[in-house]
């Protein structure tokens, strides 16, 4: 599947140069198929990282208004086990966060070891939100591409993989999902003016996240930018990435459970030998 990853800085970048749409051999039936093998892959390495605990998982979700992010989180989660999965939206911080530093929210919500967590915005918004209104001052935010790479890197240190997605709509796409808002009553609830005033910073949004792409992706912690304008395509490339970052520790994750199996097996014997054979009742 031809997707846009970055796993490292480049100065290049830009977003308008990555298509909107799903590529034109891609296809809404075998999108189908795909993903629901996809989704028992995905359940069965979970229970195998859930055993193993050598590992997490945190997936970022980003996006402009609309751009679906609620939908893949669904799709994503839709497939796993619920039981180690967490998901944290990050909305304005409250009076309490904004007395500590940007990632102090970030951090307690990140995964324990076996578990799956999923953001739905981020830490990034500290560089895209408060860049584009000026909500900090530029000596504060241009300083938190470093911090947000050595949080990151920490956090992979220590077990975490981390998969960030971008869900790339075009403008006119984005007009047509809050047009399709309004008329639908079932989804009038998502109503909201504040999407319509973002959407005049269209181009600094985009400046925004250009300068969060050249500067904070790692191979520790890679960018993929997702064709979002169709949602069954956006849906098939996300559970696939996760798939197929989670499949490479497969194997580790198998030999640790044999370990582990081995050692519980024999701490058993050891036990039952002590009480003179299997204990009874
Ligand atoms: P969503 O749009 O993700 O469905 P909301 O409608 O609750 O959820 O919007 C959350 C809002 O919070 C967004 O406008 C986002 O830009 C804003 N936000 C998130 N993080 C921050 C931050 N650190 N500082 C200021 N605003 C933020």
């Amino acid at each position: 599947m031809p997707i846009t990853r970055l796993t490292k800085p480049d100065s290049k970048f830009r977003l308008d140069d990555v298509s909107t749409d799903p590529p034109r051999d891609a296809t809404k039936q075998e999108a189908a198929e795909r993903l629901k093998e996809l989704g028992e892959e995905l359940l069965e390495l979970q229970e195998l990282m859930w055993g193993a605990r050598t590992h997490s998982i945190l997936i970022v979700l980003q996006g402009r208004d609309a751009a679906g992010k609620d939908g893949a989180i669904k799709n994503v989660v839709g497939a796993l086990n619920p039981r180690g999965v967490t998901v944290s939206s990050f909305g304005v911080p409250t009076k309490e966060e904004r007395e500590h530093d940007f990632l102090w929210r970030i951090h307690r919500q990140a995964p324990r070891a076996g578990e799956f967590a999923i953001f739905n915005r981020s830490h990034y918004e500290d560089v895209l939100v408060v860049r584009v209104h000026d909500l900090a001052p530029k000596a504060l935010w241009g300083e938190r591409y470093g911090h947000i790479n050595d949080f990151e890197e920490l956090l992979a240190e220590h077990g975490t993989i981390v998969i960030k997605f971008f869900l790339h709509i075009s403008k006119k796409e984005q007009e047509k999902r809050l047009l399709e808002r309004e008329e639908n009553p079932s989804t009038a609830w998502k109503l909201n003016v504040n999407d319509w005033k973002e959407r005049e910073h269209w181009d600094e949004y985009t400046e925004a996240y250009d300068e969060v792409f050249r500067r904070c992706s790692a191979k520790h912690a890679p960018w993929y930018i997702v064709p979002a304008d169709a949602k069954w395509y956006r849906n098939l490339v996300v559970a696939e990435t996760v798939a197929e970052t989670m499949r490479e520790y497969r194997d580790g994750w198998l030999k640790t459970l044999e370990r582990n199996g081995k050692a519980g097996r024999e701490e058993l014997d050891e036990y039952r030998r002590s009480r003179g054979g299997r204990n009874k009742g």
